[in-house]
């Protein structure tokens, strides 16, 4: 068995439009493909001996155990690689849960498709899968401990933090789109312009100064201490004499503690002595050269959490410890403390287990200890300095028990400090009364403060504290998204996407639009290239300036990675056809319908998919679409078009030379199509069509008529705005189009547009390219072979795999086929072909170059244009 290839899919993609996060494993069987598992001896046996869990899996036959009866009866190793790979996640505290497998047109080679949490844990499952596979096969041992430990280690390292992950995970149950920002917790909420921020809790709403303010515990005291809030007494000290004079004021037991350090480092607390402190204050001056002495409180540590300045909830937190039996050692009590099944791996569960580190150490040093004293029986050992749950701390929430002045003082506060989100850390004997009866104090306010404590408590209810951040980012009424019309088909995207983004754009709206000649903001191309995937879609839904996003979504995007939304307001479909058949799966226009689907099933239910009537297999995807449907045709007695119309519903038509919305039979004309430059004075039929299609979804979007009648009329076609797109140069005896036509449809189109051209003498100059199927080469050069009255075939750079007498011999065919007796020439170079094309131009010929790649031959035609001009002015 050899994997072939493992692809992540992180958005809406051709197995499923629900989940997003999938992993494609492309997996040859090689001999295993003759060995389906009852042939092989003891397998059943030996991975229900390995995995006995898989016994949870129902499979098809619905039942449990039903996957082991499956393996039993005999199944193909693809199918047992997808359960192995799916449960070593869940064993590893990863439910997921989907999975499908299926066979491709290569015998032995599958796609093995299942779902994972995070991407990299996804890929080692993956991996493992085959591995697990293959060593059960062999009845070679395989350490299933190790793997689902190096799936955890994995998934900590990538995965959200547990403050963050709640956040996200109640805005994506808000419906709120999120969108992680590098590899830390720095994520985005929402699209475009109305996008909000954070990273942990710290918001897009955090104040800068008030971080500082918090950061500096000497100025939040003092602060806090002048709006009558209880702080310990104390002062800052630098050097002994600082320190006597302060113990003389305040008195004992004291803490020192450096004045920014965090996490206890360098603090001593509870001293009682001159010697003591002294020796503290060293210690405290190692982080720190201004220490801060105060008196020390006694109590419990509580921290009251304020969000948008409301008390949301309050734990006690505990650090981790142990106590003593009287009988065993203190390491022994340690691991006994860890065997707690809520003890867990990193945040993997509510409590993270406890580990000997430095801290633990030096505090034991304190105590005169070491890991084999025995404490005696009740007696409480603390392992950290600090409660935080990450090193072992336990909590417990106390939310209902704080008292009501100690809320207005927690709330006062966080405004005081000026914190969003603050974690006000408090010792006291209780929260049930007030600070100043019970003699407590707030020892500092936290930026940043972990949510963990509150969402899994170790005791207490939890709270759901994550919904008064997404509240605060995204109060009622505010957008949270931005619209976005995605356009997909096998012809004319580019085009369609640049005539919508006109629209969108002269109704005022900041548009970013994605293209397969580059990432545009406005009228500024911002990258230049195919980015019609997923990463450019992102590229456009990130951008804090963008407020209508339309995006050309083609195949190939799709099948690496899935989309890059999960859905849209409007899908446009333009056409269906042959381009590109072959490549990745993808073998017929059925397949194709498959792909093209996605994004189409990806439209809001009270969106619109806008489909072209004309098109067969366009229309054949109708009946499955969950949205309303509208639909476009270049003919109004298109029996589809009838039927619309007689139901009611919209339609954008092609009538007496008009652009019409027709509402069931009533007509809205929108513009004649002659003044629509795009159309070549109504010539190109196939740009009427996408005029059609723009037309329709702007106007179901809900711009006005005028509007997009106005637009229409100014966007002027030319090589700079739509470069390979039926760009026509005038010379003094002859014309020349260069157009992108590359597949017998694009072909077709300029066949059709040719027709309505006058001219003496048609001469093509055209490719082959070498990843298309047999057919649709031959296909293009018996249209050329109709269409044209003089050929020169050329080659293009990158041949695909095939060789250029191949390519060249199925052009030649093509063009015997259409039995016009055409006279062909072979100039392999495209400059060269063009070059001898216009040399053998004469009054009134039209000469057609298609071409994938356009820049140069734009410039040559350019070129010979001045030089006619220049000639012309001499
Ligand atoms: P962290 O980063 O975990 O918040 P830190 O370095 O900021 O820690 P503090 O929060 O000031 O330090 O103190 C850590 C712990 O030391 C407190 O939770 C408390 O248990 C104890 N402590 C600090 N100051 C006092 C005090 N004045 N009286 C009693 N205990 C104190
Ligand atoms: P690609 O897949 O290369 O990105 P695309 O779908 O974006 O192509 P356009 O760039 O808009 O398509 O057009 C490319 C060529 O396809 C045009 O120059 C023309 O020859 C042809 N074409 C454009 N629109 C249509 C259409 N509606 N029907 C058929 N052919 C079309
Ligand atoms: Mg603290
Ligand atoms: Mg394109």
């Amino acid at each position: 068995m050899k994997i072939e290839k493992i692809q992540v899919l992180r958005g809406p993609n051709i197995w499923s439009i629900r989940r997003k996060k999938l992993i494609q494993m492309r997996l040859n069987l090689e001999e295993m493909e003759h060995f389906p598992t009852n042939k092989i001896d003891g397998f059943r046996e030996r991975l229900q001996l390995l995995m006995p869990s898989l016994i949870t899996h129902r499979c098809s036959e619905g039942v449990e155990g039903g996957f082991f009866l499956r393996v039993e009866m005999g199944t193909w190793m693809g199918h047992v690689i997808e359960h192995i790979a799916l449960e070593i996640q869940t064993l590893a505290g990863m439910d997921t849960g989907f999975g499908r497998t299926r066979e491709t047109k290569t015998p032995g080679v599958y796609n093995v498709v299942f779902s994972y949490l995070e991407e990299n844990s996804g890929i080692y499952a993956a991996e493992q899968s085959v591995e697990i596979a293959k060593c059960l096969i062999e009845a070679r041992d395989y350490s299933l401990e190790d793997c689902i430990q190096r799936l955890k280690e994995i998934r900590e390292r990538e995965r959200l933090g547990p403050s963050t992950g709640s956040i996200v995970q109640e805005a994506v149950a808000r419906n709120i789109p999120w969108i992680r920002l590098g590899r830390n917790s720095l994520v985005q909420l929402g699209y475009g312009v109305n996008q909000t921020r954070f990273q942990a809790t710290i918001t897009g709403n955090t104040s800068s100064i008030a971080v500082d303010i918090a950061c500096n515990k000497e100025l939040t005291k003092k602060m806090l201490d002048e709006a009558a809030i209880p702080v310990p007494t104390g002062d800052l000290v630098h050097d002994e004499e600082g320190l006597e004079r302060v113990v003389e004021k305040i008195g004992y037991p004291l803490v020192l503690k450096p004045l920014d350090g965090n996490h206890g480092k360098g603090s001593s607390i509870n001293v009682n002595d001159l010697d003591t402190a002294k020796v503290g204050l060293v210690h405290a001056q190692k982080y720190s050269n201004k220490v801060i002495v105060e008196r020390y409180i006694t109590g419990y540590d509580f921290r009251i959490l304020v969000i948008n300045h409301k008390m949301v909830a309050a734990a006690r937190r505990v650090p981790a410890h142990i106590i003593g039996d009287g009988d065993l050692n203190i390491q022994q009590l340690i691991d006994k403390e860890n065997l707690d099944p809520r003890r867990g791996y990193g945040h993997e569960n509510v409590l993270t287990e406890i580990l000997v580190d430095k801290d633990t150490n030096e505090l034991l040093e304190k105590l005169n200890y070491t890991l084999e004293t025995v404490p005696k029986n009740g007696e409480i050992v603390y392992l950290k300095s600090t409660a935080n749950l990450s090193t072992g701390g336990t909590s417990i929430d106390v939310t209902d028990m704080v008292h009501p002045e100690n809320i207005v003082m927690a709330e006062r506060v966080s405004r005081i400090i000026g914190l969003d989100v603050a974690g006000i850390d408090i010792m006291a004997e209780n929260l049930t009364q007030p600070l100043k009866e019970s003699g407590g104090a707030i020892l500092e306010v936290n930026a940043a403060p972990g949510f963990r404590m509150h969402l899994a408590p170790s005791e207490g209810l939890p709270r759901n504290v994550a919904a008064p951040v997404v509240d605060m980012l995204y109060p009622q009424g505010k957008a949270v998204r931005i619209p976005i019309i995605a356009v997909t088909g096998t012809n004319g995207k580019t085009t369609t996407t640049r005539l919508i983004s006109h629209i969108v754009k002269n109704n005022g709206y900041r548009v970013g639009f994605t293209t397969s000649d580059g990432i545009y903001i406005q009228n500024t191309m911002l990258t230049k290239g195919d980015t019609t995937g997923p990463v450019s879609a992102e590229f456009i839904l990130k951008d804090p300036t963008v407020e209508f996003a339309v995006l050309e979504t083609a195949r190939g995007g799709i099948l690496r990675s899935g989309l890059g939304f999960s859905y849209c307001d409007i899908g446009v479909l333009t056409n269906i056809k042959e381009d590109h058949l072959g490549i990745s799966d993808i073998h017929n226009l059925k397949d194709l319908t498959k792909v093209k689907r996605v994004v189409m099933d990806s439209v809001k239910k009270d969106g619109w998919s806008v489909l072209n009537a004309d098109d067969a297999y366009s229309m054949r995807l109708m009946p499955d679409l969950d949205s309303k449907v509208a639909i476009f045709s270049l003919d109004e007695n298109n029996p589809h078009i009838k039927k619309f119309a007689k139901e009611g519903k919209v339609t954008c038509v092609f009538e007496e030379g008009f652009v019409t919305i027709k509402k069931g039979d009533w007509k809205i004309r929108i513009a004649k199509v002659k003044s629509i430059p795009i159309t070549m004075e109504g010539k190109a039929k196939f740009m009427i069509s996408n005029v059609l299609a723009a037309s329709l979804a702007t106007y179901l979007y809900g711009f006005e008529i005028e509007d997009i009648a106005n637009s229409l009329r100014t966007f002027i076609p030319s090589p700079m705005l739509m470069p390979g797109r039926l760009n026509i140069f005038k010379f003094k005896k002859f014309h020349v189009l260069i157009d992108f036509a590359h597949n017998p449809a694009g072909y077709e189109a300029i066949e059709d547009y040719l027709s309505n051209v006058e001219a003496t003498k048609k001469i093509g100059i055209i490719s082959g390219v070498g990843d298309r199927r047999d057919e649709d080469i031959r296909e293009c050069g018996k249209i050329a072979g109709r269409m044209f009255d003089y050929i020169i075939i050329r080659n293009e750079k990158h041949l695909r795999g095939r060789t250029e007498e191949e390519i060249n011999e199925l052009l030649i065919s093509g063009i015997q086929e259409a039995g016009r007796n055409v006279s062909y020439e072979c100039i392999p170079k495209e400059i060269e072909a063009l070059k001898h094309a216009m040399s053998m131009a004469e009054e009134g010929t039209f000469i057609t170059a298609l071409s994938d790649v356009v820049t140069n031959a734009i410039e040559l035609v350019q070129e010979y244009q001045n030089r006619e001009i220049l000639e012309e002015g001499n």
